[in-house]
């Protein structure tokens, strides 16, 4: 039971009952609620100013091993970059000098992205600065990843082609050692068989039992394999392509036909005296771009260093040909 409070008179001097209305009841309670609740989150926001909350604590150790991963992938994309500045270093001063390429500059190899920012969803937070520098980075990896694969795409090629130039190119001796009598003339000055007149003989005679084998000296196809070529006799014309053409005079019988596709060491004819000839022997010439070249510059490979001089020795002497 709640307590009666009374109240004096002095009209009717009595004490008489004090009435208490039922809503100051109500409000009374409700602004001490007020009051309290008001109070009560004042100390709360104070308190969580000083002091964590477990959650709080949480996401802040999550913050933090954030940030050590992120440290941890920069330490990884440096060694990254390392080592593909290595590759990038050997791609601009070997591979690319063998097969003169010219150098992809760096500032092509480690450019970023301009024109549009492409970070700006990352920008506005905490850590927007570690993140944007973090991608900036791997972008510039990804893209240095594509520059030194299509240059190594091309370096691919190059060596294609040049394994394609080495198998072309007229460099092995095109009568065996075995079946080889003697090499008998050189290129340059001889004597005429016939006229015995000094004047240029422009290939070399192998001088070799009829018949013996005379392979293909490079890679090509059958240019002619006929005798209208007034002196040649029974001949041979090979192209090698890059301006290289071989030439192969006097031949008994032909292993190929023109338009054939030969295989540097395949057999194309065998050895005879068939037009201006003396006797049996292989005349080989080599053509570059039109002009004939002596050929002696091109055994390397199929002879010994020993062979390579005698032959040497034997070409420069100025002897008589056999045409
Ligand atoms: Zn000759």
């Amino acid at each position: 039971m709640s307590k009666v409070k009374y109240y004096y008179d002095s009209e009717s001097l009595s004490y008489k009952k004090i009435e208490r209305k039922k809503g100051t009841t109500f409000t009374y309670a409700f602004v001490f609620t007020l009051a309290a609740a008001l109070f009560g989150f004042i100390f709360v926001f104070l308190a969580s100013q000083f002091v964590e909350s477990p959650k709080e604590r949480a996401l802040k150790r999550e913050l933090q091993n954030a940030q050590l991963q992120f440290e941890l992938l920069n330490k990884k994309m440096e060694k990254t970059e390392l080592v593909l500045a290595n590759i990038a270093n050997r791609d601009n001063n070997i591979y690319r000098v063998y097969f003169e390429a010219n150098p992809i500059p760096e500032e092509q190899r480690t450019a970023g992205f301009g024109g549009v920012n492409r970070y700006q969803s990352l920008e506005g937070f905490d850590n927007s600065k570690l993140i944007i520098e973090s991608n900036k980075r791997l972008d510039i990896i990804q893209k240095q990843l594509v520059v030194q694969s299509k240059s190594l795409d091309e370096i691919a090629k190059l060596a294609e082609d040049k394994e394609k130039l080495l198998a072309a190119i007229p460099a092995i001796q095109p009568v065996s050692n075995q079946d080889l009598t003697r090499m008998a003339s050189g290129y340059g000055f001889r004597s005429d068989p016939f006229t015995k007149v000094r004047k240029m003989h422009w290939g070399m005679d192998f001088t070799a039992p009829k018949g013996s084998p005379i392979y293909a000296s490079g890679d090509g196809i059958v240019e002619r394999a006929d005798n209208t070529a007034s002196g040649y006799g029974n001949h041979i014309r090979i192209d090698h392509g890059y301006g290289y053409v071989s030439l192969y005079a006097h031949l008994f019988k032909y292993n190929v036909r023109k338009n054939q596709k030969v295989k540097r060491g395949d057999i194309i004819g065998f050895v005879g005296s068939t037009g201006r000839s003396e006797a049996p022997h292989l005349h080989y010439e080599i053509f570059k771009d039109g002009e004939r070249i002596d050929p002696i510059n091109f055994y390397y490979g199929s002879l010994t260093a020993e062979e390579f001089n005698e032959m040497l020795e034997h070409a420069s002497l100025e002897n008589q040909s056999l045409d």
